[in-house]
This record gives C-alpha cells, structure tokens and sequence, in this order.
C-alpha cells in the first residue's frame, strides 16, 4: 500500500519540508508474541522499517509501567533512540512504587526534556486515577507542561480491571487538574461516546486513536469503530482534539493508515490527527535534527 502522506491534499498550514507529516503517537518496544524479536534493540530496528515502509515520519515510543525481560526500562529505550529524530519517549509511570524516588526520577527526565510526555496504565495496575497519590504527578506534569497519557477502555490483558479505564471519570481529573493536558489513549473503547463528551468539554483533554485492533482491522470490526470515530469527530467538531496512533505493534501500522484515511475529516482535522496535533502537544520538533530549534527551551 502507498504512504497515505500521498493520498492528502498539501496541508493547509504548510510546514517545512522535513517536518513531519505523518506522527504515531502511540507505538512500544515490549515483547508482546513470542515471535517478535529478543531485543528491544531489534524491535526498535522493526519500526523504523515499519514507519519507512508507510511514510510515517515520527513515533513517540511509550513504556512500560514495568521493566523485566519483555519490557525495556525508560532508560533502555532512551538510549536506544539516542540520536535518532524520529524518535521521542513518553516515560510509563509505575503507579505501585509512585512515592518521592521515582517523582523525582521522572521531574528530572522532564526537566532535561528527555521525554516528552508520562503515560499511566490504569486498569493494568489496577487504580482511580482520582487517587491523591497521583496528584503531585499531575501537578508536575502541568509545571513541566508535557501531557499525561493514559489508557482507557479494554485492555490487552485479561487480568486487568475495565472499572479502572472507564473515559469518565477523566472528567473529574480534567477539572481538578486544569493546567495539565491528557491523552485519553483508544478514546475509552468501546466507551466512545463517554470519551467523546469529556474530550469535548475540556480543553485539556485529548485523545489518541490507537490500539482499536489487534494486528490489521477486520471488515466488519473496521466498519463498527469507523462509525464510532466518525461520530466522535461529528460530535467534538475540532480539529485540535483527536491524534494518530497505531499502539505497533500491537495493531498494523498499514491497516491503521488506511483506516484513518477512511474517516470522515475536513482537511484541517485531518492535518490535526495525523500530525499537527501531536506536534503541538508533544512539541515533536518539525526539522531534521541538525537544523532544529531548542523547541522545548524556556
Ligand atoms: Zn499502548
């Protein structure tokens, strides 16, 4: 399949040549199938190639809430990206051990803007993402301002708790917390009509259309979350909410660029999903590494 890139009218705000047109925000390094490669670095190797392959000019890599064999520390996969533009890292946040030590471990991270955003995986570990416990996190997250991803909607693992994902109760963390932005991360599968309410009413809240399959769509699947989609982005009606993501390699990166170009977008929300508005929110810079700007400066 060609890169969608090439499907699209030129973008209404034209940006430089080299910036990016197409942004995964939403892609990982674990080991997941056991025929995926051993290392992290050889995954690593698989998305380039897979980007390469659908013309998609940059990924955000999101870790783990957990480090063991499977799964690459934050450590490991900035090092591996080290150098590589195409690249950014949104630091998974490990709820469990969320005490004073890995506060200060991630504000750091966030000070010397090595990673670009924090990614919480209620559900998974298991908690109310109101919880008092995560306040300091939010609060830095707003100071720092760089966003807080987080899952929502049906998991990936069978031990996890859906109570946990459910998208509305981001509303009261939206409230609370206003000065920091969320990524409501598959847009509350299948709870999208909850989703689509609370990423309409708070400007601070956003969300990610990733990981809605696993491997490529099915046709009659395809045409259900088309449908869902297509009435979020009806009923939301701005074309700065909503973001491209594939959640690779859990789900097909060629089968997601297809069905993205399949919903119904005018072309400024079709800019803003697939890269205009992870560029803002995530400050991806849009030059090649040797003439980009200090983006993150003060
Ligand atoms: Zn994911």
């Amino acid at each position: 399949m060609p890169p969608l890139v090439r499907l699209l009218p030129p973008p209404p705000t034209s940006p430089a040549p080299d910036a990016p047109l197409i942004i995964d925000c939403h892609t990982h390094l674990n080991r997941y199938e056991h025929d995926q490669p051993p290392t992290a670095a050889e995954r690593l190797e698989q998305l380039r190639a897979t980007m390469a392959r659908h013309g998609v000019s940059h990924a955000l890599v999101l870790t783990s809430y957990t480090v063991n064999d499977n799964r690459p520390s934050i450590d490991e996969v900035l090092h591996l990206v080290e150098g590589d533009g195409r690249f950014s890292v949104v630091a998974g946040v490990n709820y469990e051990q969320l005490g004073k030590q890995q506060l200060r471990y991630l504000r750091t991270l966030l000070e010397e803007q090595r990673v670009r955003a924090l990614k919480l995986y209620p559900g998974y570990q298991r908690f109310d993402v109101r919880h008092r416990r995560l306040h300091p996190l939010y609060e830095m997250a707003g100071a720092c301002g760089v966003p807080v991803m987080v899952h929502t909607g049906d998991t990936f693992a069978h031990t996890a708790k859906v109570r946990y994902t459910h998208p509305l109760v981001f509303d009261e963390v939206a409230v609370d917390f206003r000065l920091t932005s969320f990524v409501l991360c598959h847009m509350g599968n299948p709870w999208f009509v909850d989703a689509m309410e609370v990423v309409y009413k708070n400007e601070n809240l956003y969300g990610d259309i990733s990981g809605l399959t696993l491997g490529a769509f099915e046709p009659r699947y395809e045409r259900l979350v088309l449908q869902k989609l297509n009435d979020a982005i009806a009923f939301i009606n701005d074309p700065g909410k909503l973001m491209f993501g594939t959640d690779w390699p859990i789900s097909d990166m060629g089968s997601y660029l297809e069905f993205a170009g399949k919903l119904d977008t005018t072309p400024a929300e079709r800019d803003g999903l697939l890269w205009h508005n992870a560029a803002r929110l995530f400050r991806v810079p849009e030059a090649p590494p040797e003439e980009r700007p200090d983006v993150l400066a003060p």
